[in-house]
């Protein structure tokens, strides 16, 4: 399945995020970021 590759990030205290690269918002878990792009962008990959 076909998905937006997170930008990943950490900030000072060493702390992950995942950014979606299509609307900038923050996530903590990789769980969390895929629901969000399946939610919100999810449309981009029906075909
Ligand atoms: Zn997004």
């Amino acid at each position: 399945m076909a998905e937006l590759k997170a930008i990943i990030f950490y900030d000072r205290d060493g702390t992950r995020y995942y950014r979606c690269p299509r609307c900038g918002m923050l996530f903590r878990t990789q769980k969390e970021y895929t629901r969000h792009v399946n939610k919100a962008h999810g449309h981009l990959f029906r075909k």
